[in-house]
């Protein structure tokens, strides 16, 4: 023994009460959910993930993560060992057993067990993960005040090396991005691509307004296909704010009037520092308040209902 102590303490709440994490088709509580450390998830961060929100009961935009999901493990050459609609059920289940009505999910696929190479194809089956838990991830003065960005020096891989839209398990791109940003004293941080254009920020979409109009970097800038981002200009369009895809750089950010960030965990969040520059007034402006009073309004309906059992 080396004497470590075990990081999270003895939950005290009755059986009935604990936190339950669906693994490989059973309803575990915490402390017995554990996977093999020869899970290629593990030791090569081979594997997928999405994260999706609980707003009111419902879960919102379920079957595009879903598709996501399915969607970065074939891209991945590994296939999930139960179909879509046992996904979405197993999902379901999860939440209703932690009956929340307002949080997180965490979809994760492993490649699963195998010996200690890199052949995936000596995992014979994936496993699969599902918890259901709370999340905030910016203090509520975030929301209010705006969030300070840097640009980080890391860069977001090319589309040959590794397509953006994979959801791997592999994310230390960006938890070396987000490493600057804290470093800075900042919240988030823009990622360029190679090319110097931007991308995305380390977990978030971002959007621009300038002159009444948004924009947005186009996916093949190297950011992810986010669902907050589609839902947004959906948005934008019932609006009738025009919102056009276009290749920013920083100057973008620099000259805009506002801008804001979208996320599955942060959802429509303002920022309005680059770099120690401010953007526009230095204050979340009015058409960004606009989206987030829209987007509020949207997750109260727009979700798959969960069937409470409790
Ligand atoms: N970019 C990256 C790198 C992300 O990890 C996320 C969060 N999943 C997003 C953008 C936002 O995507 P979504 O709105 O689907 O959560």
């Amino acid at each position: 023994m080396l004497g470590l102590k075990s990081g999270t303490p003895p939950d005290a709440r009755p059986r009935y009460l604990r936190m339950k994490i669906h693994i490989d088709g059973q309803l575990l509580d915490k402390e017995d959910a554990k996977i093999s450390v020869f899970d290629h998830g593990l030791l090569y961060g081979d594997g997928v993930f999405e994260g999706i929100r609980i707003y009111h009961g419902r879960i919102f935009r379920l079957n595009a993560h879903l598709k996501r999901l399915y969607e970065s493990a074939r891209s991945i050459c590994m296939e999930i060992p139960i179909s879509i609609e046992e996904m979405e059920k197993a999902t379901l289940e999860t939440v209703a057993a932690n009956n929340l009505q307002d949080g997180y999910i965490r979809l994760v696929i492993t490649r699963g067990v195998g010996s200690l190479g890199l052949n995936p194809f000596q995992c014979p089956r994936p496993g699969i993960i599902i918890i259901a838990s709370t999340i905030s991830l910016y203090p509520a003065e975030r929301y209010e005040k705006g969030l300070n960005l840097i640009t980080c020096a890391t860069r977001r891989p090319t589309p040959a090396a590794l397509s953006p839209q994979v959801k791997s398990l592999n994310y230390l791109n960006n938890v070396m991005a987000k490493i600057e940003a804290i470093q800075a004293g900042c919240e988030e941080g823009i990622m360029l691509n190679e090319q110097g254009y931007v991308a995305e920020c380390t977990g978030d979409n971002v959007f621009v307004i300038k002159d009444g109009q948004v924009y947005t970097p186009p996916i093949s800038a190297g950011g992810l296909d986010g669902i907050t981002r589609q839902a947004v200009i959906e948005i934008l369009g019932q609006l009738g704010i025009r919102c056009t895809e276009k290749m920013m750089t920083r100057h973008d950010l620099f000259t805009a009037d506002e801008c804001f960030l979208t996320g599955t965990a942060a959802e429509v969040i303002p920022a309005v520092q680059l770099d120690r520059r401010v953007i526009g007034s230095g204050k979340p402006g009015p058409v960004t308040a606009q989206v987030v009073a829209a987007f509020h309004e949207l997750v109260k309906h727009d979700g798959t209902p969960v069937p409470y059992t409790a």
